[in-house]
């Protein structure tokens, strides 16, 4: 393997040592931070991410509050649960991990999170803020992204990133936080016609998503950043990400793997948004 690896295990755990710094001094004047963290329903992958949020908080010295609730949660009694979360000073973040059980309309959901809240960043006023380059709370899984990518040392002006996937979570904000520091950046979907045309010009490449070998050796130019952030199984049922690694990783420059590379640093951001909600609130 020719590429460096850009070990998100590291990264993440320099930067939660800082988080725990931070949550100390929070808590020392009597304001520790604390993230409430709500699962709706017995979807068995939520129940996993849930597991590990919480445990990351618990880790890093901020308090946490995970709220299970059956799957027949009314949306009314989410609202309401929310509302209750909104008013708690001991609460700085809260998460509604999706997806949500389809009687519950999600926007809604997301809408009714306080924006001082709104650590994971989906809300209509974060992603203006995003937008405009205002500061606010960024979706988490971009946000470490870019700091898997600023791990390298590599300056990002000037340089063409391509971002293959567009949805609100991850694509979208992707492409604006590359922009934002000054990459030239191209979009890539279901309907691009030749997404290699693309790549094979790019000098980073974020793959989000989730199918394999949606990025193939063949299409990336010599010395270019992956950042694979799709999490799929391969036929021995091993985790994977959308990248097909061992080709792509001999001509990189620097590749994330799966696991190991965006998964932790997309608990990370949310530890760092949730401190920087508790440092906001005084
Ligand atoms: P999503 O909402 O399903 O969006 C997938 C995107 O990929 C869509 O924009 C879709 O295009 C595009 N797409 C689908 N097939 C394509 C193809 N053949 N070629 C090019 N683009 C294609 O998924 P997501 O929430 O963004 O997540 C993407 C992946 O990242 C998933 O595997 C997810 O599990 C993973 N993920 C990982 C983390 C982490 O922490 N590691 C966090 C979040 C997500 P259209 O818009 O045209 O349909």
């Amino acid at each position: 393997m020719a590429a460096q690896l850009i070990d998100g295990n590291v990264l993440s755990k320099q930067m939660r040592a800082e988080v725990a710094t931070r949550a100390a001094a929070l808590t020392a004047r009597g304001r520790q931070p604390g993230l409430a963290v709500v699962l709706v329903g017995d979807d068995p992958a939520s129940q996993v991410y849930v597991r590990n949020k919480v445990k990351a908080c618990h880790d890093a010295g901020l308090h946490s509050v995970f709220e299970k609730f059956d799957a027949t949660l009314t949306e009314a009694e989410l609202l309401a649960r929310i509302d209750a979360l909104n008013a708690d000073p001991a609460i700085h973040g809260i998460l509604v991990q999706m997806p949500l059980p389809k009687h519950i309309d999600p926007h809604k959901v997301i809408e009714r999170i306080s924006t001082r809240k709104d650590v994971d960043g989906y809300s209509v006023l974060s992603a203006g803020e995003l937008m405009t380059g205002l500061p606010g709370f960024r979706p988490c899984t971009p946000y470490g992204c870019m700091k898997l990518i600023e791990s390298t040392g590599v300056d990002l002006r000037g340089k063409h990133a391509v971002v293959i996937g567009r949805s609100n979570t991850v694509g979208k904000p992707m492409a604006l936080l590359l922009l934002q520091a000054n990459a030239t950046v191209t979009i890539c979907h279901s309907a691009t016609a030749d997404i290699g045309h693309h790549t094979r010009q790019a000098d980073v490449v974020v793959a989000a998503v989730g199918r394999r070998n949606v990025l193939t050796a063949d299409m990336v130019k010599p010395g270019a950043i992956v950042i694979d952030v799709g999490i799929n199984r391969n036929e021995a049922g091993k985790l994977c990400g959308d990248v097909d690694f061992a080709g792509v990783a001999e001509l990189a420059s620097h590749i994330t793997p799966v696991p190991g590379g965006v998964g932790p640093m997309t608990i990370t951001m949310l530890l760092v948004n949730t401190i920087e909600a508790a440092e906001r609130a005084g």
